[in-house]
């Protein structure tokens, strides 16, 4: 259960006239049905810009976003819920205070009508390594680790075949994040799903990435494998640089 996805000469322009601020100029990148594909750069260089785009959370976009060979823009936004995910980097921002997890994990059962409620409830919290009895918590009686687990239990519901990763482990402490990494290294292995993962952090790329592209200033300069983090085998010089700070 995965899906190939064709990122063509994406570009974004926020604003219009003097103001118009371009944050993608052009982005081109392909994923592997299958594969774990990092995002890299600095801060401000467009990876969140790209995913968003992806799952159509901004809509100002031009290029192609192909899943499976067909535009995001043709596909029902019902059945891209059921195709594709996010996970943001923080998961307290992603669930509401006042709603225990059974309502964060029930809402998109009931909005796809889907059935076998409870036990499609029991089943996504158990994937994600936390007790059935932590349906009937509040994330306030959650520790930031369990609460992404929630949200990747969120994610999980519907059985997409995309899951966009934006920092999933940025706010979470160092052995929390390799919990973490971890479980969605699991979750891959078991359930074959394509991953697209923002991160700053080269050693997760290294870890838990197939291949990667390095962006600056919202262009993708070079796409590489995992290996290449070892050997520092970039070519382009700021991927280079990338690669040789950490
Ligand atoms: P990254 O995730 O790599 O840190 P982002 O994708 O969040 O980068 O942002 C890329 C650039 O786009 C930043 O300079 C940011 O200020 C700008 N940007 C993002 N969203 C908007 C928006 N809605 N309007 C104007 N500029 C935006
Ligand atoms: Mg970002």
């Amino acid at each position: 259960m995965s899906v190939s996805v064709e990122v063509r000469d994406l570009s974004i322009v926020f604003g219009s006239g003097p103001s118009a601020v371009k944050v993608l100029p052009s982005v081109s990148f392909s994923v592997k049905a299958g594969e774990c594909f990092g995002l890299v750069g600095e801060s401000g260089s467009g990876k969140s810009t790209v995913l968003r785009c992806m799952s159509m959370l901004t809509d100002f976009w031009k290029g192609e976003v192909l899943i499976d060979g067909r535009s995001v823009r043709d596909i029902p936004l019902i059945e891209r819920c059921r195709m594709l995910q996010m996970v943001f980097q923080d998961p307290y921002g992603s669930l509401h205070p006042r709603q225990s997890v059974r309502t964060v994990l029930n809402e998109p059962l009931v909005i796809h009508k889907l059935d076998d409620r409870e036990e499609r409830m029991r089943r996504a919290i158990t994937d994600v390594g936390l007790p059935v009895s932590f349906l009937d918590r509040f994330p306030h009686q959650l520790s930031g680790g369990q609460r992404q687990r929630v949200a990747i239990a969120r994610a999980l519901i519907l059985e997409p075949s995309l899951l966009l990763l934006d920092e999933p482990t940025s706010a979470l402490d160092v052995s929390v994040q390799a919990e973490i990494l971890n479980l969605l290294q699991r979750l891959r292995e078991e359930r074959g799903f394509t991953y697209i993962m923002v991160t700053h952090d080269l050693a997760v790329v290294d870890h838990m990435c197939d291949r990667f592209a390095v962006m600056l200033r919202g262009e993708v300069t070079e796409i590489l494998p995992h290996e290449a983090i070892a050997t520092n085998g970039a070519t382009h010089a700021y991927a280079r640089e990338l690669i040789g700070a950490s």
